[in-house]
């Protein structure tokens, strides 16, 4: 189905075109290409983060007061549709995707004067510190405590699967306040200003990709100010579970997948089918193509809906509805991609992986990013909450509406 937009709307996909054809450096470009997970090459996606906030756009579903756009749901989509075609990195989502919107919600006046420009502007990035060893899925067992002491917390413990948090500047994580009472009542949230705190350490872990990505963070004796609290003390599991809302939902995952089944199909095109013809004549590759082409526009529908402020977005089961989606969404794009690589994308090249590296890939450049985003694409049904428990909170939502 083909959907035409208004003159004016056309106009405003040309603007955006056009700026994506023009302001990105050759290395940004490269980083967008060279992307094989939901996290960018850090360096230029920061670099790329400052280009977009000068032009005002580093933030299209922020309110406008705070340095949105005030864009329509199509303008939104019209650019989120021109970002992918044009390959450019994603924004990294810790900082304007979670802890901004949460801060705007429910931050004090402080906080959001303090905070949300340098977010906006891409001066900071902020890691997220919810999950420990043995609190995952169960978040509210965690145990790294934070006991009061004049002004300030002393934080004891560990977090781990803490993304990018070798490259972050803030941290924003969930101590234990409180061990009488249920598990969820001694939580807080807390705000860090610092990731470099006499006390704290940072440890990057390799991922099946072979790329450092996530990190475990000690720490011993980290004295924190108060001030950082956001929400009353013990009272930071509503707080984690307002932020999760904005993790789980409301972004615009489906141009993404679109794309990366655009690539496979150019590349299924290049690729001699071992039944004679191209990979994209064949019917077994049309027929899983279709069938995500579909799934991907229904997603694409939902999301359309969500943006628009719909009443399904308020669904309490909305975020771990979409949440589920979109990961198996990109499982099974990127299985496909790595179908049509075959043993082309079979070669560990971590090298010619990295932005400004000058050795060439074995094959194409499509054979280089289809493995390392098979592989981390893994880990997509199992951070933001493990679709399993996602299914549990849907299926329990669904049984409260009966
Ligand atoms: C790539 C990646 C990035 C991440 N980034 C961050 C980050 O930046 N910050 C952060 O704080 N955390 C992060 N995480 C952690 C992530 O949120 C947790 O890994 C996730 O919540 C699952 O918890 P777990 O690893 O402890 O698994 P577990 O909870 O031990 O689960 C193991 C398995 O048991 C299943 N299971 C558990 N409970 C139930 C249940 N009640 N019913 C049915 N099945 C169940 C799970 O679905 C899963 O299959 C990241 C994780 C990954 C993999």
């Amino acid at each position: 189905m083909n959907v035409e937009f208004s003159p004016e709307l056309e106009a405003f996909r040309a603007e955006v075109a056009e700026f994506f054809a023009t302001a990105p450096t050759p290395a940004i470009r490269e980083a967008g290409r060279k992307t094989t997970s939901v996290f960018a090459p850090f360096d230029q996606c920061m670099e790329w983060h400052k280009i977009l906030a000068k032009k005002g756009w580093a933030a299209p579903h922020w309110p406008v007061e705070y340095g949105g756009t005030g864009w329509s749901v199509e303008q939104r989509f019209i650019f989120a549709e021109e970002y992918r075609k044009a390959d450019l990195p994603p924004l990294l989502p810790q900082s304007l995707g979670m802890v901004g919107p949460l801060l705007i919600d429910i931050g004090t006046e402080e906080q959001k004067a303090k905070y949300l420009s340098p977010i906006l502007a891409g001066e900071d990035f902020w890691a997220q510190g919810y999950s420990e060893p043995g609190s995952g899925s169960d978040l509210a067992s965690l145990q790294c405590r934070a006991e009061p002491d004049g002004d300030d917390y002393i934080i004891n413990g560990s977090k781990i699967w803490t993304t990018y948090a070798h490259h972050a500047n803030r941290m924003f994580m969930l101590v234990r306040t409180d061990n009488s009472g249920k598990k969820q009542q001694g939580i807080t949230f807390l705000l860090l200003d610092r990731v470099d705190y006499p006390g704290m350490e940072i440890r990057p872990i390799v991922g099946l990709d072979g790329v450092p990505e996530q990190c475990e963070v000690f720490f011993d004796n980290v004295r924190v100010p108060q001030s950082g609290r956001v929400g009353e003390e013990n009272d930071g599991w509503s707080v984690a579970k307002h932020l999760l809302k904005h993790e789980r939902g409301g972004s615009a995952s489906s141009p993404t997948l679109v794309h990366y089944l655009d690539r496979a199909k150019e590349a299924a095109a290049k690729t001699p089918s071992p039944f004679g013809g191209m990979l994209a004549d064949d019917p077994v590759f049309q027929s899983e193509f279709g069938e995500l082409h579909a799934d991907v526009a229904s997603l694409g529908h939902m999301e359309k809906l969500a943006i628009s402020g719909h009443p399904i977005a308020n669904d309490p089961a909305f975020p771990s509805l979409n949440k589920t989606i979109n990961s198996e969404l990109l499982q099974r794009a990127s299985t496909l991609m790595s179908k049509v690589s075959g043993v082309g994308g079979l070669a560990r090249q971590l090298e010619a992986l990295r932005v400004g590296s000058n050795v060439e890939p074995l094959g194409s450049e499509f054979d280089l990013i289809s493995m390392p985003l098979y592989l981390n694409s893994r880990a997509a049904s199992i951070y933001a909450g493990s679709n399993e428990v996602q299914r549990d909170l849907i299926s329990r939502s669904l049984a409260a509406g009966v």
